[in-house]
């Protein structure tokens, strides 16, 4: 009878399901006090120049570190945040911590290259997102050319739209890169249309590249189409040499995953890529 079940609106859910539900919502209570509590960090995976092995610049991940569970990845809590509002302040969060390492690192003698920030869809068409990135780049320093924006095909979805949220963004000098490129279901002639500078090729095209002439087809036509459109263009998800050949071969010359690195702590970015500080932290 409902009026019985009414207090208890969880007797409808099987325990199993009950049990991730409950989970889920002490994750969600546990996020809300995430960034306060300085449990957010960033990882930073670099993204190389295949030619030489040079890195040309790294991408921000954000990892959770709870207390009781350990590190969290991104792909259980983002969607919470989300769902939740929390991505706003998360997102926040990320950018500028993403941004004062940059300029720590480039004051310190790093190399002059460019982080990515990945950014949400709420994120993406908050009505002051320039505003306050500018904001951002102000405050820590960052000059806005080695900003990198990662957005989705989605949120081109609405050509109108992203068309003078991007505008804006890029008129400061800000980046735009099209993660996950190819996995979207947008049309194609957003990309003539708006201020994009880099594809990302998803990883699911590169996974099976080496067995899989479909896949091989459409990373070698996505390579191209990028050329043509004088668009940069890297591929992510690199894990063996066979498939970094595959991408050689077809004149992809960016490269991001773990046969080069996989994401790292920012301490050991600098111990694995930056020898100039290196020298300066034995020198102190
Ligand atoms: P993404 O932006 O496509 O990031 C690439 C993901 O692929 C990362 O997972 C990275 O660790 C993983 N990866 C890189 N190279 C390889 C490889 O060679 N093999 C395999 N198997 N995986 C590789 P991660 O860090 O778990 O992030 C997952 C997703 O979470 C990201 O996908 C992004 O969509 C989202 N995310 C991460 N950080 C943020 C953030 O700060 N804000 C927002 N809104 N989303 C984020
Ligand atoms: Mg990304
Ligand atoms: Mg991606
Ligand atoms: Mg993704």
């Amino acid at each position: 009878e409902v009026k019985k079940n009414g207090k208890n609106g969880y007797q409808f859910y099987t325990g199993e399901l009950n049990e991730q539900l409950q989970e889920k919502i002490e994750l969600e209570v546990d996020l809300r006090q995430a960034i306060s509590r300085k449990q957010l960090f960033l990882n930073y995976q670099p993204q190389i120049r295949a030619g030489d092995g040079q890195m040309i610049g790294v991408e921000a991940l954000v990892r959770w570190n709870h207390p009781t569970k350990g590190t969290i990845s991104p792909g259980v809590f983002i969607p919470i945040a989300e769902e939740t509002g929390i991505i706003y302040e998360l997102g926040t969060w990320v950018l500028r911590e993403a941004c004062r390492q940059m300029k720590e690192w480039h004051h310190a003698g790093g190399p002059q290259i460019p982080v990515s920030v990945n950014l949400s869809s709420q994120q993406f068409h908050q009505s002051n997102l320039a505003a306050y990135i500018k904001e951002i780049l102000e405050e820590t320093g960052l000059e806005p050319q080695y900003l990198e924006l990662e957005i989705t095909e989605s949120m081109m979805m609405d050509a109108s739209v992203s068309s003078s949220i991007l505008n804006e963004l890029t008129e400061s000098g800000i980046r735009i890169s099209l993660d996950d490129f190819g996995t979207g279901y947008s049309s194609l002639s957003y990309l003539k249309l708006l201020p994009i500078h880099k594809l990302k090729i998803d990883r699911s095209f590169i996974r099976d590249i080496t067995e899989n002439n479909n896949d091989k087809a459409i990373v070698a036509t996505i390579i191209s189409m990028a050329q043509h459109l004088n668009m940069d263009v890297i591929a992510e998800g690199i894990e063996t040499k066979e498939q970094l050949d595959i991408l050689m071969d077809n004149d992809c010359k960016k490269i991001q995953g773990y046969y080069y690195s996989r994401p790292l702590a920012a301490d050991d970015v600098e111990e694995a890529f930056f020898a100039p500080m290196r020298l300066l932290k034995q020198k102190a």
